[in-house]
């Protein structure tokens, strides 16, 4: 089986795919500095603890391993955050980027799938959003994946590194039969953090309710974590197969307001999410879908969650120890 590098595979999605990988038998190593990864969501052995930066330790494991495809995750995420401190954003997620890039050049590793993001479309025109609408970021973190896919197009032309660009919707849901699940510090995503307000009674706060969407709350396209592994194993195998550079978007094709994502919290727990009403978080658009007809149709790729009670449900075990 190929041997893959999964960088940033002790973060959140990047665990859950590491163990769908794993289970189908790849042989993985995981590079991740621990910033904000878990050493005990990487299973025992497969763990190499260091920075993208350091090119020449990164060129080696690449040779060391016999690396055959790289599936990036590492960076940071939080997109309010990445306006208030956008230097930290560019350097982490782009130039860290060239770097990995760098030193596979290096070692002669010529296959990558990277971690996209819908927030490379910005305030779309319309929605469901297919990959050929305009790249237009809002946010210094939509900004920084949009310079990667850049780099990378010209990487493919100049290098011949052939790459999968995944544009994920909104990761959410765990997988508790793995182990495995959200557990980002801080926590700034909806359903966990409606979660924890079930769990502590602290009230959480919706950001926004004169959207122009039906209920005034904002509308996202929410993929379950798993859902989002797998699109990454039919990217690997479209590589593997000798497939050429493509963007994909990861979604479900349906929108779920805030309103409506707090109703199945209220459902799957049986008890209110205490909560306020504040003002738009800066850099949310209002709405958020996939069309991701291009995955399904390319690459085979179907969700299996597709309703938000399941990836609530799948979510609520491991956040209620997580906020006990
Ligand atoms: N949101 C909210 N309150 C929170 C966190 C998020 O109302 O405490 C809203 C946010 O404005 C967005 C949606 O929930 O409309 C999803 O936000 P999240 O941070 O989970 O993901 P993002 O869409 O930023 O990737």
């Amino acid at each position: 089986m190929p041997n893959i590098l999964v960088t940033g595979g002790a973060g959140y999605i990047g665990s859950h795919t590491v163990h769908q990988l794993l289970k189908r038998g790849y042989a993985v190593t995981v590079l991740d500095d621990l910033s904000t990864g878990f050493r005990d969501a990487v299973a025992e052995g497969h763990l190499h603890i260091c920075s993208l930066f350091d090119t020449e330790q990164v060129r080696q494991l690449l040779v060391r391993q016999k690396i055959d495809a790289v599936i990036h995750f590492a960076s940071f995420i939080a997109v309010g955050e990445s306006t208030k401190e956008p230097e930290k954003y560019f350097t982490n997620n782009v130039s860290g980027s060239i770097a990995l890039f760098t030193a596979m050049s290096q070692a002669g590793v010529d296959k990558l799938v990277f971690s996209s993001t819908a927030a490379v479309y910005g305030n779309p025109v319309s929605t469901p959003i297919p990959e050929t609408a305009a790249i237009q970021p809002v946010n210094a973190y939509g900004e920084t994946k949009v310079m990667v896919e850049r780099v990378l197009a010209w990487l493919d032309q100049l290098r011949g590194l052939r790459s999968v660009k995944l544009r994920y919707f909104n990761a959410c849901g765990a997988n508790p039969a793995g182990g495995l699940s959200e557990r980002h510090v801080p926590e700034t995503h909806l359903i966990p953090l409606m979660l924890k307000a079930v769990v502590t009674g602290q009230p959480m706060t919706i950001f926004g309710t004169d959207y122009p969407t039906p209920d005034g709350t904002c509308i996202r396209d929410y993929i379950h974590v798993d859902d989002l592994a797998k699109a990454h194993i039919v990217a690997i195998e479209h590589l593997l197969a000798g497939g050429a550079s493509e963007a994909f978007n990861v979604g479900t094709g349906s929108g779920c307001s805030v309103r409506e994502v707090l109703a199945a919290v209220e459902k799957v727990t049986g008890q209110p999410v205490p909560h306020s009403f504040g003002p738009r978080r800066e850099g949310d658009p209002a709405e958020l879908v996939a069309d991701s007809t291009k995955l399904r149709t390319q690459l085979g790729w179907t969700p299996e969650f597709t309703d938000l009670e399941g990836i609530v449900a799948s979510a609520w075990p491991s956040e209620q120890l997580r906020w006990a």
